[in-house]
C-alpha cells in the first residue's frame, strides 16, 4: 500500500494555523490531524483530547525517554511534542497526516523523516498579524509580546521549508495545501514578500 504523506504546517502565531487546518479537516476528509501533547494550560474554548492532550511536566518527560515523541519543543515555557505512534501508524495505513507545529520541531521532524513536507504559512502582513494577536483577548500582554518575540526567532528556521503559503482567507490557503499535497503545480510565494514579512516582524519584536 502507498504511504501517506506527512505536511507538517508551521507559522507565527496568530496567523491561523489552526483555522486552516481544521478547515482542511471539517472540508476534506483524507487527513487526519495529530493531537500534540503540552504542558501548557487548556485555553478556555479547548477541548482535552481535541485540541491536545494536556498533561504534566512529569508525564511528558516520561514521554521523551520512553521515546515516544516524533518531535518535541519548549515554547514559551512550556513543552509541545507530538505522539509518534500516531504519525506512524497512519503513515503506513495510507492516510496523509498533518502536524501543526512550530520550526524547531519541524525541523526535528524533516531531519528524521526527510520526505515530509514542510509548509509555513504567512499573514498578508506583519501588521495584520500583531493585530490578531492582540485581537485574540485570551493572552496577556506579556505573553503576547513573547509571542512575537518567539516569531521572531522563528524566523531564522523559515527558510528552511518546502513551501511558503499566505493565509489571507482561509479557504484559498487551504486549496494551496491541497494542491501541495497532490503535487498539483504547487507555486510558493515569492521570496520578496516572503522577507519583507520577515523583516517587519524583526522589527515589531524589538518593542515600539
Ligand atoms: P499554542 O499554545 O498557541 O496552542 O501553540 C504554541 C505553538 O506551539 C504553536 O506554534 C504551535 O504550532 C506549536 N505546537 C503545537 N503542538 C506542537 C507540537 O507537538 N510540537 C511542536 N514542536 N510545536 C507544537
Amino acid at each position: 500500500m502507498k504511504k501517506g504523506k506527512l505536511l507538517v504546517i508551521s507559522g507565527f502565531s496568530g496567523v491561523g494555523k489552526g483555522t486552516v487546518v481544521n478547515y482542511l479537516k471539517e472540508h476534506r476528509d483524507n487527513y487526519k490531524v495529530s493531537v500534540s501533547v503540552t504542558t501548557r494550560s487548556p485555553r478556555e474554548n479547548e477541548i482535552p483530547g481535541i485540541h491536545y492532550h494536556y498533561i504534566s511536566n512529569e508525564e511528558f518527560e516520561k514521554m521523551i525517554q520512553e521515546g515516544r515523541l516524533l518531535e518535541y519543543a519548549g515554547y514559551v515555557d512550556h513543552y509541545y511534542g507530538t505522539p509518534k505512534d500516531f504519525v506512524e501508524e497512519n503513515l503506513k495505513k495510507g492516510n496523509d497526516v498533518i502536524l501543526e507545529i512550530e520550526t524547531k520541531g519541524a525541523l526535528q521532524v524533516k531531519a528524521n523523516m526527510p520526505d515530509a513536507v514542510l509548509i509555513f504559512i504567512l499573514p498578508p502582513s506583519a501588521v495584520e498579524l500583531k493585530n490578531r494577536l492582540t485581537g485574540r483577548q485570551t493572552e496577556t500582554e506579556e505573553v503576547i509580546a513573547e509571542r512575537l518575540k518567539k516569531a521572531a526567532e522563528e524566523t531564522n528556521n523559515m527558510e528552511k521549508y518546502d513551501y511558503y503559503v499566505l493565509n489571507d482567507e482561509v479557504e484559498k490557503c487551504a486549496e494551496h495545501i491541497e494542491h501541495i499535497k497532490n503535487n498539483n503545480h504547487p507555486e510558493s510565494l515569492d521570496m520578496d514578500f516572503v522577507n519583507q514579512i520577515k523583516n517587519e516582524i524583526l522589527e515589531f519584536a524589538k518593542g515600539e
